[in-house]
């Protein structure tokens, strides 16, 4: 196949005008990060369920002369879930560390699977509240000085803090809080195994890393773009990885 992926870097300034004419640059579609993607939302004629019930499109293509947004972000999450932990959404409660745009997208992914008790703890509490306002019954907002008490029954915990990303080696939450049938997932893969992961694994609890969201919400990107589907195999995922190393 004949294509190329690029990294282009937009300024918010510029950003409408790029994404309203991208086709006239030659682009089939692109993934789009922070801080653009409410202004994707926005300039998207069509929209997935996942983009309208989130409220941020990651990713862009032309559809019928129009532009089209998905939020893939969803579908990356329960898919790296789904392939990692089978079984997770037995929890009946899920704890979501941090209360920004990929948490939003997680406490809906959480919701479509039928989770009954999701609590949101952020540094601010009041971005928790809002989000759980924003989705309403079953989802509580919280501050962080909650922590040990809302994690002693948790099932699932998700970071979706950057805390743990190769800058910051802090830890989110001491896993000895979370009982001892819980599942930890992180959605930060720089690097793989973060202070979170590691310590939860060490506390003998079933952990996922990121890198699966990263893979799985690229690949109906990819299919948007070119229409054809990839697979996430542990081949992608090795190739990947030692990509990963080599920028480490
Ligand atoms: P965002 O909208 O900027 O939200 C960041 C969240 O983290 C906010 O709730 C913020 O709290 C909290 N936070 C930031 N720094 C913190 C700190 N030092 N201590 C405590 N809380 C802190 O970012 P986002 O788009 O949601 O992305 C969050 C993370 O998700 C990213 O770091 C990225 O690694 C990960 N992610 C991964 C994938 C994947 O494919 N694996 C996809 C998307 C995102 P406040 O509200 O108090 O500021």
């Amino acid at each position: 196949m004949s294509g190329r992926y690029v990294p282009l870097d937009v300024a918010p300034a510029d950003f409408e005008a790029f994404a309203r004419t991208f086709g006239e640059h030659g682009y089939a579609g692109g993934n789009v990060t922070i801080p653009h993607k409410e202004v994707a939302w926005r300039v998207s004629a069509l929209r997935d369920d996942a983009a309208e019930a989130v409220g941020a499109v990651n990713t862009l293509w032309i559809e019928d002369g129009r532009i089209a947004g998905a939020n893939t972000d969803v579908h990356g999450f329960l898919a790296n879930l789904d392939d990692r932990a089978p079984g997770w959404d037995r929890a009946y409660v899920a704890l979501v560390l941090g209360a920004g745009g990929a948490a939003r997208a997680a406490v809906y992914g959480l919701i479509r699977r039928g989770i009954r008790d999701i609590r949101i703890a952020n540094r601010t509490p009041e971005r928790a509240r809002e989000l759980a306002d924003h989705f309403g019954a079953g989802v509580s907002g919280h501050g962080n000085d909650a922590l040990r008490e809302i994690a002693a029954d948790a099932g699932l915990v998700v970071n979706v803090t950057p805390r743990g990303m190769s800058a910051d080696q802090s830890i989110p939450l001491d896993p000895a809080f979370l009982p001892s049938d819980a599942i930890v997932s992180d959605t930060v893969y720089v690097p793989l195994e973060t202070p979170l992961l590691a310590a939860s694994r060490g506390r003998g609890l079933r952990t996922v890393d990121g890198l699966g969201m990263l893979l799985h919400q690229a690949a109906p990107a990819f299919a948007k773009w070119f229409g054809v589907m990839p697979e996430v195999t542990p081949e992608l995922r090795a190739m990947v990885v030692s990509d990963l190393e080599r920028i480490a």
